[in-house]
């Protein structure tokens, strides 16, 4: 049983972009923004609110999300522009930027979260149920995403349980998605089976996203097996755009294209446009100093080739 259609959430401005050293103008990341609207994107990951000291190429956020306000009804061609936070201060600069949906992360292991946004998992979760309810009576859609679901680079295996516990509690707080990271890239399809499984049950209603490194090369499989077990919603970055701090050398969120191409080949409704993501994928090699990114369609040609 396929869904007809699946939430392909472009992240590249965002976790894309965060992972890179070379730091992008606040043009360029609206120009990404607005360039991925024209390919098909509705739901785009635009900006992290996060400590501009430990991530520098966030530190314009409130400005790209002011310039997209003021220049573009996105809104009114149905774009919904989600806005990462880790904390309340993040949280509070969301709701002030303008976005339209918040994703609040929770990290699976003590030491990552407490190493990512300084505080313990308890403590991420009560700030979690504290501003679910802001953003409720604000109207904005509210996600909780589980960081590390599959792994963590500090503490290795991360117990399914905890997928449950977590879930459970973000059910608890009424969000409206549940989003499974693999951060670093360690996971496969059966272990993304198994977690959907587990997520589903304690969250009943609930919308289930997965965010997929492809850091070991099973990005597209876990994709797969993502959309088998229901997920309704997969992160993705033009290009492959991204990395991450902790495995170096690693590659970056699956591929915006490349995933597309997959699930409009199975019959599921994406609503991108091939040809325009592929050409956005080139211009934004060249913006990141003319590299080769990771993405494959770009490179073998869309299949049947386009009339
Ligand atoms: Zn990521």
């Amino acid at each position: 049983m396929l869904p007809s259609k699946i939430d392909v959430i472009e992240v590249s401005a965002r976790d894309g972009l965060q992972n890179e050293k070379t730091l992008i103008s606040t043009a360029d990341k609206v120009q990404l923004i607005r360039r991925s609207v024209a390919a098909g994107a509705r739901r785009i990951e635009a900006v992290s609110f996060v400590n501009p000291q430990r991530v520098p190429q966030m530190a314009d956020a409130a400005e790209v999300m002011a310039t997209l306000r003021s220049e573009d009804d996105l809104r009114g061609q149905g774009v919904s522009l989600i806005g990462l936070v880790l904390n309340q201060r993040g949280f509070d600069r969301a709701l002030e930027a303008g976005v339209d949906e918040v994703n609040f992360v929770v990290v699976a292991s003590e030491t990552f979260n407490q190493r990512n946004q300084g505080v313990s998992i308890a403590q991420t979760l009560e700030q979690i149920a504290q501003t679910a309810l802001i953003a409720k009576a604000e109207g904005l859609t509210f996600g909780v995403t589980i960081g590390a679901a599959f792994g963590c680079p500090f503490e290795g295996e991360v117990d399914e349980a905890q997928i449950s516990r977590l879930a459970a509690a973000a059910f608890a707080m009424g969000v409206s998605e549940i989003a499974l990271a693999d951060t670093i890239g360690v996971g496969d399809p059966i272990a993304v089976e198994r977690r959907i499984g587990l997520a589903k049950a304690a969250s009943p209603g609930v919308r289930i996203r997965c965010h997929f490194h492809n850091t070991r090369n099973t990005g597209l499989a876990n994709a797969y097996a993502a959309v088998r077990a229901g997920a309704m919603a997969l992160d993705t970055s033009i290009g492959g755009i991204g990395g991450c701090p902790f495995a170096p050398a690693a590659t970056g969120n699956i591929p915006t294209e490349d995933t597309v191409y997959m699930l409009e080949r199975m019959g599921i409704a994406t609503g991108y446009d091939l040809p325009a993501l592929i050409e956005t994928a080139d211009w934004l090699g060249e913006v990141l100093g003319g590299k080769a990114l990771p993405g494959m369609l770009g490179k073998a040609g869309v299949f049947p080739a386009a009339a």
